[in-house]
């Protein structure tokens, strides 16, 4: 029989990525958000249009079982969204109201196997104060102090995808994602995240570029690939997590810079301005997911920010920015329905 899997948040960089290696391995897939992928057609079965902090429409998309349930939707954006503590309370709110919306639909429908993606701003603060030695091993979780209100929801959030596996049976994979890049993710209005945003800058400059912070802080970036690669590699093991999934190529946020103006070709200068930045410094320690999982990412930060830069520098120069408006959610009427 065909397996099938539901994607939450399929309208977004990761989920629609997800969906199409999930239709590459023949799964029927049902995908949900608040709106379609903005940059492509998605490749579900079904796609359905609803907003999964409302209980009663989080229980009609998680109408069956599925073999697989993956969890990725959330309020969330880069730093100029998650770190000027404007959006603090709509970030908490929402992303805890859907996860808890999700564990209680899926209990319903007995399907019990899911995937949930926390994040690496879980970790705590006052181990990242050292740009050169971060530390993210996922046992020095505790004590809890990450940075942002976002950190501190997803912090929750995989607890509480932890207690539905003691307390009713659920098979869940937690996974703690560093920084995910790539094509077709966002690039611009305000929640998009470092590498999109400097080849945005870096496809429109024709003399210099803005760079928040002083440019030191560090950071590992893991392309899309081998992100969605690493979702399912834990998904089809025994182990539960949390685990990182990351890159563990540390670089500055000015290596970052430079290596994309390089691969433009152009001759930027780089000036330093005042922006929320984060952390200080912030790697993934992959010791875990290569003891458990056998695997860990591999490839090079520079190919995924070429294919990166090149995408984005399309969008730039061809696509102007057009800002998808988010869909007002309808109620979903049959499941078996794609979208025309
Ligand atoms: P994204 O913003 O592109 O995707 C999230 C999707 O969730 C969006 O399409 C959004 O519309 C949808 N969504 C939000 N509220 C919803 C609601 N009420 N009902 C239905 N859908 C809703 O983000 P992404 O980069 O694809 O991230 C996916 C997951 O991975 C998120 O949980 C995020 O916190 C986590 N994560 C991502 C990164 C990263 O670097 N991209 C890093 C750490 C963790």
């Amino acid at each position: 029989m065909q397996r099938a899997a539901l994607v939450l948040g399929a309208g977004g960089f990761i989920g629609s990525h997800l969906v199409k290696r999930l239709k590459q391995e023949k799964f029927w897939v049902r995908g949900v958000d608040l709106k379609y992928p903005e940059f492509s057609q998605t490749e579900a079965d079904d796609f359905v249009i609803a907003d999964l902090r409302d209980p009663v429409m989080c229980r009609e998309v998680i109408d069956r079982k599925f073999d697989e349930i993956y969890q990725l939707a959330a309020d969330m954006g880069g730093a100029g969204y998650i770190f000027t503590g404007e959006n603090d309370a709509d970030i908490m709110h929402n992303s805890a109201t859907i996860n808890l919306n999700v564990l209680d639909s899926a209990r319903r429908r007995n399907s019990r196997k899911l995937f949930y993606s926390s994040s690496a701003c879980m970790y705590p603060a006052y181990n990242q104060e050292d740009a050169d030695n971060p530390m993210t091993a996922e046992a020095s979780a505790y004590p809890a102090a990450p940075d942002s209100e976002y950190g501190w929801e997803k912090l929750f959030s995989e607890r509480l995808f932890l207690a539905y596996a003691r307390n009713y049976g659920f098979d869940v994979s937690v996974a703690r994602f560093h920084n995910i890049f790539g094509p077709e993710g966002t690039w611009t209005g305000g929640k998009e995240k470092a590498p999109a945003a400097i080849c945005r800058k870096v496809a429109a400059a024709t003399n210099h570029i803005e760079i928040w912070g002083d440019g030191q802080q560090t950071r590992s970036f893991l392309y899309i690939d081998e992100c969605v690669e690493g979702i399912l590699r834990l998904m089809r093991s025994d182990f539960a997590g949390p685990v990182n999934i990351g890159s563990d190529e540390m670089v500055t946020i000015r290596k970052l810079a430079e290596m994309i103006i390089a691969i433009s070709g152009k001759k930027l200068e780089i000036r330093h301005i005042p922006g929320p930045t984060g952390v200080r410094g912030r790697n993934s320690d992959n010791t875990l997911i290569q003891e458990k999982l056998g695997w860990q990412p591999m490839r090079p930060l520079s190919e995924g920010l070429r294919s990166t830069f090149a995408w984005v520098s399309n969008q730039v120069h061809h696509n102007a920015p057009t800002k998808v408006p988010v869909l007002e959610p309808i109620r979903p009427v049959h499941p078996e329905r794609k979208r025309a």
